[in-house]
């Protein structure tokens, strides 16, 4: 009779959902390989050495929230929740030189009392008073849209459902359209409401269950390498599991609808109990037009899933800017946030003070050179917090990521793609598959969670099988 405890099962990926999966299988007892395309472990979360600056450069800022329990028991497994810095909600918004528009409630007030107190702020911005009415009227649908998601949002864009339902002009501008694109990385004219209300439901349903600190921002006190991808390596590596980098997954073995092997790009066949693949969609791709995964049509709408970018730019000065948050988002220029990555850190190197400015939903940018990127940047910088005129910046790193996430079109809901498949054994993860929530490492954890859940089913029904046929 196959044992549970030594299964073997091949995960596919290192980004999130596949170092979580992985670390979740082998805390089960599971014989685990995972296998990584690159050279390097981290995926979308990956860390780089920069030269000239200490420790590992991410590759852009990731900022996430108390509501995000699946990440959260993933750093609880591997044992870095200390490595966070626990923040006010992300609210922060910059309008010009000296004008932040943001409510920090005294700290004297109850914990729920005081967060509650710093989100109402978005639901009275400082907008025209004739606009007034119709943005409570706004918050109202919105509010009333996100208690009762309905699937027929997915026809619709943001755009058009926030013209539909009369959302001010004023109230678009400073507050709603850049909320939406912060959530889910795509312009309101191009992403699906459906995802947008989805989103808030999630959010405020996890807030509703307890959980006083969902809205909080969470920031990484350390690299992300050292946050997610180093200790997970460790994990594995000390409850036996096999790491092999630079090398991917070319093709599945599979017979009778069962998955038996997995094809490596190093010519091995590996025998696997089961696998689970965690790579984006754009990689499913390949392996669909190249493999036996092609000929099953479960899988063909995920050849319909398109990225949307992030760019980037870390930028090092002689000295601290003069800012009020560890992120203010910027209003009308090119760059839409300032991370203040040495703040989060709490450690000056003798690279300079590190910010990370970055554009999501990059579309405009994106193709420009790392050069004219960095200076149009440092321009916004400039509009924002004059005191950068009298600083001497020490260096810029650009980085475009034109596939950063998934694009949640309208019609994106038919396109994700649950954890289990056709294929007995095989199993899907990623932040693109079926979890509700957007592109984010919320998504990719969850989806482990998931894939992990699945794999334990397998293995019970196929013990409960052999017992049966062992009593024949
Ligand atoms: C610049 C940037 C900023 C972001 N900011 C945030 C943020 O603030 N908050 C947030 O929550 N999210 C953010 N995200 C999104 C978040 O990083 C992703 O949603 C998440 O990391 C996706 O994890 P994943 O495991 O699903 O996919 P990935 O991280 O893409 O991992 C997939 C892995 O599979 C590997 N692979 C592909 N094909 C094969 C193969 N055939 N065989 C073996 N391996 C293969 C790839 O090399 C990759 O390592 C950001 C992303 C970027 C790029």
């Amino acid at each position: 009779m196959e044992k549970q405890e030594s299964a073997h099962v091949l995960v596919a990926g290192s980004g999130l959902a596949g170092l979580a999966t992985a670390v979740w299988l082998a805390e089960a007892g599971h014989r685990v390989t995972l296998v990584e395309k690159r050279g390097r472990l981290g995926g979308r979360t990956i860390s780089f050495e920069v030269p000239g600056v200490e420790g590992h450069v991410d590759n852009g800022q990731h900022l996430f929230a108390g509501c995000y329990d699946a990440l959260l028991r993933y750093v609880d497994t591997i044992g870095t929740r200390d490595q966070l810095v626990w923040d006010a909600p992300p609210f922060a918004i910059r309008t010009g030189p000296d004008q932040l528009l943001t409510l920090r409630a005294p700290t004297w007030l109850p914990g729920v009392l005081r967060r509650t107190v710093g989100l109402s702020w978005m639901f009275w911005p400082p907008i025209p008073l004739r606009e007034r009415p119709a943005a409570l009227r706004t918050w109202a649908r919105i509010v009333r849209a996100a208690l009762r998601p309905t699937p027929e949002l997915d026809d619709l864009t943001v755009d058009r459902w926030f013209r539909r339902i009369g959302a001010p002009e004023s109230l678009r501008a400073l507050v709603l359209d850049q909320f939406v694109i912060g959530l889910l990385n795509e312009k309101t004219e191009r992403v699906s409401a459906s995802m947008f209300v989805q989103t808030l439901h999630w959010i405020g349903k996890r807030a509703m269950s307890g959980n006083t600190r969902a809205g909080d921002a969470v920031w990484p006190r350390v690299s992300l390498h050292d946050l997610f991808v180093a200790p997970a390596a460790r994990y594995l590596s000390a409850r036996g599991g096999e790491i092999v980098v630079g090398t991917g997954v070319t093709d599945l073995e599979i017979t009778d609808d069962t998955l038996t092997g997995v094809h490596l790009s190093d010519g091995r066949v590996v025998e696997v109990d089961a696998a689970v693949l965690a790579v984006p969609p754009w990689s499913l791709t390949t392996l669909l037009d190249r493999g036996r995964l092609g000929q099953y049509d479960h899988f063909a709408p995920v050849r319909k899933i398109e990225p949307a970018p992030i760019s980037s730019v870390y930028v090092w000065l002689d000295r601290p800017l003069r800012m009020r948050r560890l992120a203010e988002n910027l209003r009308d220029t090119t760059i839409e946030w300032v991370f203040d990555t040495t703040g989060m850190h709490g450690v000056e190197t003798n690279a300079g003070h590190c910010y990370s400015l970055a554009v999501s939903a990059s579309w405009e940018v994106v193709h420009l050179p790392n050069a004219e990127f960095a200076a149009a940047a440092l321009r916004s910088l400039a509009e924002h917090y004059p005191e950068v005129a009298h600083a001497e910046v020490l260096r810029t790193h650009v980085i475009h990521q034109p596939q950063a996430t998934f694009s949640a079109q309208p019609g994106f809901d038919e396109l994700r793609l649950p954890q289990r498949t056709p294929v007995d054994g095989l199993f899907l993860a990623g932040d693109w598959t079926d979890t509700g929530m957007p592109s984010t490492m919320e998504s990719a954890a969850e989806s482990a969670v998931r894939a992990v859940d699945r794999v334990r089913e397998l293995f019970t029904r196929r013990a409960a099988k052999a017992q049966v046929a062992d009593q024949l």
